[in-house]
């Protein structure tokens, strides 16, 4: 008789479940008509310390308060601000057995997959190598593609229109962080200058003046925070370009503020658009970003399935590839599955963090991004199976397997890219270009760590804007020739 081995993923079907919100002793009282209102949500966002006490109780001991206040003066990039929704999804089980000790409460919220995210504390970021010295706050140079204010133009045939700059929740991780959001001690914040109304119109006007585009991302920030009836007069004019045929609005409210999204006024909205797309032959989707499993419950598949309902043709998943939060073949593809069997969302990608400062203990190396591709392999449908993608700057989305070369010592890989980006138009090199992207330096070998503080780049070295500097000037000259060693 065979014994057969057993999978190297072991599938099961998860049922979802809201967290019970009342565990936490500043929710208590609150209902669940309360509770699954948007409005209710947006008044009730922890935004600071303060208020994360009076919510907590005795829940966290003071060390981790202390932990996060040194956190925000020193190192955050992103302000605070995060949705009751996605509170409640941080150790969802915490009193599943009984009411926890403050110490056993804080060790669990110190390694939820959540919280590292949305609230990072000093303690997670690394001592060593805490930004890539080749880190910059816009590492992707969205802004020098700008075709109008907050309108980048870096594919051939598809634009990123950046309509807002705030979102109803605040990731750590923002690849946006130089633009979005409040400032924090560590960043001043770039401003949007022109009124929303004026910075649309110049958007609809470079579509109808550009045929060769036929795709719009519609981001920020978060759609989900714009009102709705500016957002669908936008989408509405955009369907009225004859060349657009694909619209997408980028909104991770779907998970983090659900209840907006399936509110009555937006799903009538949602339906007149879709409507309209549909007469017009133009596919109009929704892409969300969700991190982890735990953040997939009924509210946000409400969400999801409401939209499908009234006919947007996709709800796809975008989400980042950070180290202590999705980082294993396991939770990459439980949270799949929740997506797909649970909520009707499509895995779509998973991008490696870009290098921001203070980013490093988020960011994987190459090589761990492509065990990781492997890994979700033959698991899940062709047409679910997310891409885990390097956003190359200078180049844009490349599969991880699409690498030239990769020197895995130094941990410095190669990319080129087949069309030209909105800035090299007339630049006929190009396409023979290769562009350079970095591993973070801790998970180099010791030969690895050595040549980069040999380089000048002592470990420890803190100063994000001396990084940034540095790294102008670094991917100015990179963009222009293949580094040797
Ligand atoms: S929702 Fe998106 S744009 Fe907003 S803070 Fe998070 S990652 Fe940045």
């Amino acid at each position: 008789m065979s014994h057969p081995l057993p999978q190297p993923y072991d599938y099961r079907q998860h049922e979802v479940r809201e967290p019970d919100w009342t565990r936490l002793p500043g929710w208590s009282e609150v209902t669940t008509s309360e509770w699954e209102d948007a409005q209710w949500q947006r008044a009730h966002c922890v935004k600071n310390i303060k208020q994360l006490r009076a919510l907590m109780g005795d829940l966290l001991t003071d060390d981790f308060y202390d932990d996060l206040e040194l956190d925000q003066a020193e190192r955050a990039t992103m302000s605070m601000l995060i949705t009751p929704q996605m509170v409640n999804t941080m150790v969802p089980d915490s009193h599943d057995t009984g009411t926890p000790t403050p110490q056993t409460f804080t060790e669990a919220y110190y390694v939820d997959p959540v919280r590292r995210y949305m609230l990072p504390v000093f303690s997670d970021r690394r001592t060593d190598w805490p930004s890539h010295p080749y880190s910059s706050r816009d590492s992707l140079h969205e802004h020098d593609m700008w075709r109008a204010e907050g309108l980048t133009h870096r594919y051939p045939t598809k634009v990123l229109a950046e309509v807002l700059s705030t979102c109803p929740q605040y990731c750590g991780h923002c690849t946006r962080m130089d633009l979005v959001g409040n400032s924090t001690p560590t960043v001043k914040k770039l401003k949007l200058e022109l009124k929303p109304v004026d910075r649309m119109q110049q958007h609809l006007d470079y579509l109808r003046a550009t045929p060769s585009v036929r795709d719009v991302v519609v981001s920020g920030g978060d759609v989900g925070n714009m009102p709705w009836k500016n957002l669908e007069a936008y989408v509405d004019k955009i369907l009225d370009v004859e060349n657009i045929r694909d619209i997408r609005l980028a909104t991770k409210a779907l998970m983090g503020l659900p209840q907006h999204w399936y509110s009555d006024d937006v799903l009538a909205g949602a339906e007149r658009l879709a409507t309209k797309a549909s007469s017009r032959g133009v596919g109009l989707a929704v892409h969300t970003h969700v991190n982890h499993a735990n953040s997939v419950t009924p509210l946000v598949a409400r969400a999801s399935r409401g939209l499908l309902d009234v006919g947007i043709r996709d709800v796809r998943n975008q989400g980042v590839l950070m180290a202590g939060i999705n980082n294993s073949v396991d939770q990459l593809l439980d949270l799949c599955f929740a997506l797909l069997d649970e909520a009707s969302i499509l895995p779509y990608y998973f991008y490696m963090p870009d290098m921001i400062p203070f980013a490093e203990h988020w960011r994987v190396s190459l090589a761990d991004a492509q065990r990781l591709q492997h890994g979700v392999m033959g698991y899940l449908p062709g047409f679910a199976t997310p891409r885990v993608t390097c956003d190359v700057p200078f180049v844009g989305k490349r599969w991880v397997h699409q690498v030239d070369e990769y020197d895995h010592v130094l941990g410095i890989s190669y990319w080129s890219k087949n069309y030209r980006t909105g800035i090299e138009l007339e630049d006929p090199d190009a396409v023979r270009k290769k562009h350079v992207y970095y591993d973070p330096v801790h998970s180099l070998p010791q030969e690895g760590q050595e040549w980069w503080i040999n380089e000048g780049y002592p470990k420890g070295q803190i100063a994000a804007e001396t990084h940034a500097a540095a790294a102008a000037s670094r991917a100015a000259a990179a963009s222009d020739m293949a580094p040797t060693h």
